[in-house]
Parts: structure tokens; C-alpha cells; sequence
């Protein structure tokens, strides 16, 4: 295939691209060889720093389209009307894993989806569990050391994972679901996705209702086993990749349904007093009888990107990222994250990271924000400063006009771990297993558990029994079968 002539970074033509320049024929080679100095400079900086989780991922652009009216509980323009399109961006991933480690291996998988809507970037950042490991970000680079290396030997460690969890009952919950077939889907396209955390809406009359959100596989869901898992970490190491990669390459593109769970607060209310659920917990679900489906529309992976770096690895998503008419609430690991993503973002892609093409608004915006490294959209000749209205300003609800959020208590630290109801929920995730899953679940966990010091292993195995009794047993058995002594 012809190639253009090859130039410079600024656009000079290079004179030779196979042979330095060199004092004679054997060399040394001369600094003045500005084109292999600038190449091999050049070359040392390629890598940006990786994420300290989901380094490992995949992602596409679509289409989401929407299929039901959902503009009386929200007045964000991508929803305005039935059939309207909107371009979307999806990443996927790993999360412990490092930038070249498995992508079948045993982890929650990141679900990151972008809608470049007329009002800015719409971020929903989840992933294909609808709950997570704990429900106070304070614990959370705590939690993902016990997923990464040992300091020492710089292995993984079941040990440390074990740990972890076995203090944290909230864990159970997705502890289940991790070690269950759920926790090595068979590639990105056969999973569902969730928002995972509670978001709100907010209609045109400034009304809230809170929400989760849902992506339901039109692929189905397909779930590796253990031993196929653990046999392609070895011969196709980027398995997800591969499959995702190829499945939009041949026109065979996937597709989610987008649903939803809609509560007024006033309905949490109720259904928190009755339960003893928070439904600001992200460890916990909002049960489907209680809190029923309602479909919203479809989105679409219809186009690869050109350039894995430029678009993928540089992809920098937040959930702060929300359009009017999309809130937050007040769950506690959402309002770490508002913070945390975009520190993360100007961290390892740099302070002007929105300017770059697919992070970048589709839509026209206007700030003061000046300068910094790599200013490609710096304002022009356009005044830097705002104008500062000295008074009749409204100020009134949150954001975007919504109403007020009331406030409950006095500030403070408040544990409601230990008082709060961590079985409940697992139990019922383990209950609604196959006999084969139940067995599945067993064996997966019994491996890690049976590299465990003794007293992480009991103080484990009693959430098990707390969550249901066979749950206990069932993994007994299993690491029986493996020889523990019990
Ligand atoms: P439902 O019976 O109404 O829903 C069960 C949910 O569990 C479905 O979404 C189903 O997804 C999913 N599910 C089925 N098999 C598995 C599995 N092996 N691993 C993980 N998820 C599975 O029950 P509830 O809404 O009352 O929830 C019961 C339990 O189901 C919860 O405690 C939670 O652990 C789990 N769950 C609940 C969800 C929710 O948002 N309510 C979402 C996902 C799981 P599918 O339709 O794809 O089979």
C-alpha cells in the first residue's frame, strides 16, 4: 500500500527514514539527526499513564434511539420524542487487571456509555453488576489494593482479597454475583450493563424522581466457564477485544435494551421503611416486583474507532458529566465519584482532556476556562473572564431547576454497617441460582478460599451461612472436596 511521504512532527520532509546519520559508515551516529532523535523521543512518551482500574478495555461508537416517552419524568432533549438518535460512545473493561492482563479473567466488567447529546456529554459510568462491594468511597483505594499485587511478592492474593471482603459484609452481595457464571461473561457483547448507582430525573416542571438504570442484553447472556476462562487468559488473552472488534468489523452489531426503575422519594421512602434497605446503598438492588422495568429505548454499536489510543485509551468518562434533566442523588460512592473520575481524568489525560475529539461536547459550549497543556480549543480572541451579575440572580433547587434536596440529619460519620441487612439481598441472588450454578458458585469460590489463612476462611464462610444456610454448606463441601480440614 503507498504511503505518503513521510515528514516530521512540523511537517518536514524526512530525507531518509532507514539509515541514520552517521560519522562514517560505522558510526557514532551525530545529534544533529534531528528526525531520529524527535522518532525515538517521541516513541519513549507513547505511553499515558493507565488507568489504576479498568486499565484493560474496548470500545465502540453507536446509536441510542428511543423507542418509549419518558419526557414526563425527565426534560433532557435526547429523550424528547420516540425515534430521536443519539451518538454514543461505549467503553468496556476489566477492572484489577493491568493494561495487558486477561480479559476473561474473574473480575466485574466495566460498562461505560457516552450520549453526545444537544445539551453536552451525558456520562453514565457502570458496569455489568447492578451493586458493588462496598457503599462508602473512603474504603475504596483500600478495596482495590486487596485487588492488586502484593507489595512484597507482587503476586495477586487471595489473602488479601479475603480480607477485605470477609470485614466487609456489604460485599456479599456482588462477592456472589462476581463468583458466580456472571463474573466471566463470555466476551462484552453477551452481558448486561446497569448504572448501577440511583440517579434522578428531573421533568420540565422541576419535579424529581429517582432512578436506575438497565441495559438488557439483545445477545443474550452468555457466561464462560471457570476452565474456559482460565484456558483463553493464556491463548487469547484479549478474547473480549477480539470478539467486540470483529462482531462491528462484520456488521453483526450489538445491541442493548436501555430500561428503567423509576421511584418517587416518597415511594423510597415507604419501601426503605419497610425493607430497612437504603436506597441510596449501592450494595443493594431495588427488587423488580417492587420496582418494575420500564423500557426506554435501544442503543446500537455500529462503528469501531480508527485509533485504539486516540479514542479508547484517551476515552475519559465521569459520572459527573449529566445533562439538565439527569441528577444525581445522594448515594454515597456516586458523590465520591462525581469527584474522583474527572481528578482522574485530568490526571493521566491532562487538563484539557475534553478538548480531544471523543471526549469532546458535539454540541456548541462556551466557558472561561483558559490554557493549560495542549490547549487545541482555547476560546480564540473571545473575552476570558464572565460577567458577574451583582444581584437579581434566582438562585433556586440544585441545578438545572430542579427542586430542593432535603436534607436529612446532622453532618457527621455515620457506620450503618452491622445494623444494616448485608444477607438479605445475597441470599436472594443465591437462591435464584440453578442447581449447576449454585455448584459453580461453590468451585469458584472454594479455590481462592482454600488459599486462605484459617480465620479469613471462618469469618467468610459465616456470611455464607447468614446469606442462606446451603450457601455455607455448599462451599463446605466444595473445599472439602479439595481436601481443606474444616
Ligand atoms: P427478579 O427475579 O425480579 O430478578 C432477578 C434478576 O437477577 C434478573 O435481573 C436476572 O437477570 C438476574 N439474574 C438471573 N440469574 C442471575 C445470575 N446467575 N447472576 C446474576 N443475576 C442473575 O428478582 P429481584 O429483582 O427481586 O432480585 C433478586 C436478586 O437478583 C437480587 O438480590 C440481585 O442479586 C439479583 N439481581 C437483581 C437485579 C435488580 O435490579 N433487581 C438486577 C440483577 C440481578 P436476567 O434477566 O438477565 O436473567
Amino acid at each position: 500500500m503507498s504511503q505518503p511521504p513521510i515528514t516530521t512532527a512540523s511537517g518536514i520532509p524526512v530525507a531518509d527514514n532507514q539509515n541514520s546519520l552517521s560519522a562514517g559508515p560505522r558510526g557514532p551516529l551525530l545529534l544533529q539527526d534531528f528526525h531520529l532523535i524527535e522518532k525515538l523521543q517521541h516513541f519513549n512518551r507513547e505511553r499515558i499513564p493507565e488507568r489504576v482500574v479498568h486499565a484493560k478495555g474496548s470500545g465502540a461508537y453507536g446509536t441510542f434511539t428511543v423507542t418509549h416517552d419518558i419526557s414526563r419524568y425527565t426534560k433532557a432533549k435526547l429523550f424528547a420524542e420516540v425515534g430521536k438518535q443519539t451518538a454514543t460512545f461505549a467503553r468496556f473493561s476489566t477492572v484489577g487487571g493491568e493494561r495487558g492482563s486477561a480479559d476473561t479473567e474473574r473480575d466485574p466488567r466495566g460498562f461505560a456509555l457516552r450520549f453526545y447529546t444537544e445539551e453536552g456529554n451525558w456520562d453514565l459510568v457502570g458496569n455489568n453488576t447492578p451493586m458493588f462491594f462496598i457503599k462508602d468511597p473512603i474504603k475504596f483505594p483500600d478495596f482495590i489494593h486487596t485487588q492488586k499485587r502484593n507489595p512484597q511478592s507482587n503476586l495477586k492474593s487471595a489473602e488479601m482479597m479475603f480480607d477485605f471482603w470477609s470485614h466487609a459484609p456489604e460485599s456479599l452481595h456482588q462477592v456472589t454475583m462476581l463468583f458466580s457464571d456472571r463474573g466471566t461473561p463470555d466476551g462484552y457483547r453477551h452481558m448486561d450493563g446497569f448504572g448501577s448507582h440511583t440517579y434522578s430525573l428531573i421533568n420540565a416542571e422541576g419535579q424529581r424522581v429517582y432512578v436506575k438504570w438497565h441495559f438488557k442484553t439483545r445477545q443474550g447472556i452468555k457466561n464462560l466457564s471457570a476452565e474456559e476462562a482460565g484456558r483463553l487468559a493464556g491463548s487469547d488473552p484479549d478474547y473480549s477485544q477480539r470478539d467486540l472488534f470483529g462482531a462491528i468489523e462484520r456488521g453483526e452489531f450489538p445491541q442493548w435494551e436501555v430500561k428503567l426503575q423509576v421511584a418517587t422519594e416518597e415511594q423510597l421512602d415507604a419501601w426503605s421503611t419497610r425493607t430497612g434497605w437504603n436506597p441510596f446503598d449501592l450494595t443493594k438492588v431495588w427488587p423488580h416486583g417492587d420496582f418494575p422495568l420500564l423500557p426506554v429505548g435501544v442503543f446500537e454499536l455500529n462503528r469501531n474507532p480508527d485509533n485504539y489510543h486516540a479514542e479508547v485509551e484517551q476515552a475519559a468518562f465521569s459520572p459527573a458529566n449529566a445533562v439538565p434533566g439527569i441528577g444525581y442523588s445522594p448515594d454515597k460512592m456516586l458523590q465520591g465519584r462525581l469527584f474522583a473520575y474527572h481528578d482522574a481524568q485530568l490526571y493521566r489525560v491532562g487538563t484539557n482532556h475534553q478538548h480531544l475529539p471523543v471526549n469532546a461536547a458535539r454540541c456548541p459550549f462556551h466557558n472561561q476556562q483558559r490554557d493549560g497543556s495542549m490547549a487545541i480549543n482555547n476560546g480564540g480572541a473571545a473575552r476570558n473572564y464572565a460577567n458577574v451579575v451583582a444581584s437579581g440572580t434566582a438562585p433556586g433547587g440544585m441545578g438545572h431547576g430542579e427542586q430542593g434536596l432535603a436534607l436529612h440529619g446532622d453532618a457527621g460519620r455515620f457506620d450503618g454497617r452491622g445494623a444494616e441487612d448485608d444477607y438479605t439481598q445475597a441470599g436472594n441472588l443465591f437462591r435464584l441460582l440453578t442447581p449447576v450454578g449454585k455448584q459453580n458458585l461453590f468451585d469458584n469460590l472454594a479455590g481462592p478460599l482454600s488459599q486462605v489463612r484459617v480465620e479469613t476462611l471462618q469469618r467468610q464462610l459465616a456470611h455464607f451461612d447468614r446469606a442462606d444456610s446451603a450457601y455455607g454448606d455448599g462451599v463446605r463441601a466444595a473445599l472439602q472436596a479439595r481436601g481443606v480440614q474444616l
